[in-house]
């Protein structure tokens, strides 16, 4: 397989977040940190996932500076140089405003665990009052792989891109159940919960999931923009 360059792995990560209807407007950003260096490429911000290319993806310093880019870059992304210096484990980090994602934030609390791809998050999820990394930074626990930020999205975060983005449309996934099942629907007991993430790691789900990600944004890239509805 042709090894990618942390640019283009960014913007494949945005098609296919895309194809997964989880861009379809301004904002909301996915970033890969530069190894060894205290640099990230991101998003621009002027739009959507659907349409992003190439020359869209941006090079930051962890000062939040501009070292590379040709349009503009979101007001709103400190956190991820934030997260970056906070966490050395995460190399990844995807925020999105997908609908179900954004509706489940308004609870203002993790996702109950309602089926075994809920289980990544549990005791595994933070809850930011804004996307401000003076907010998120004290609230993120050492092994959180998930920020839901009341009223506005959610952030995931990973030890690679492909971590991250399949820990996002699996957030989605479990935000949907979050949302549409009655408040009275039964959480899942502790003994099973254990059972079933260990499953779903010896399955690599995650790896998985970033694969059919990834074929889902080729699949529904027409050469110009993201086309979500030939992919899901
Ligand atoms: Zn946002």
């Amino acid at each position: 397989m042709v090894e990618l360059s942390q640019r283009e792995q960014v913007l494949q990560a945005i098609r296919g977040l895309a194809a997964y209807g989880l861009g379809p407007n301004i904002g909301g950003h996915v970033s890969v940190r530069v190894p060894g260096k205290p640099e990230f490429y991101i998003n621009a911000f002027d739009k959507t996932f659907e349409e992003m290319q190439l020359r869209d993806i941006a090079l930051l310093d962890f000062d939040g500076k501009v070292i590379e880019c040709e349009t503009h870059v979101s007001p709103g992304l400190t956190f991820h140089h934030g997260i970056y210096k906070q966490r050395p484990d995460v190399h990844a980090i995807v925020h999105t405003h997908g609908f179900w994602l954004t509706a489940q934030s308004a609870f203002g609390r993790p996702v109950r665990t309602l089926h075994n791809l809920t289980t990544y998050f549990h005791g595994r999820t933070c809850i930011s009052p804004s996307d401000d990394f003076t907010a998120i930074g004290p609230a993120l626990a050492a092994d959180d792989v998930a920020i839901i930020i009341p009223w506005h999205g959610a952030i995931t975060i990973g030890k690679n891109i492909g971590d991250a983005a399949a820990l996002h449309v699996t957030l989605d996934y479990a935000a949907r159940l979050d949302v549409t099942m009655p408040a009275t629907a039964p959480e899942m007991p502790d003994a099973l919960r254990e059972e079933l993430a260990s499953v779903l790691r010896r399955a690599n789900y995650l790896d998985l999931t970033w694969n059919l990600i990834r074929r889902k944004g080729v699949d529904a890239y027409d050469g110009k923009r993201v086309i979500p509805g030939l992919a899901n």
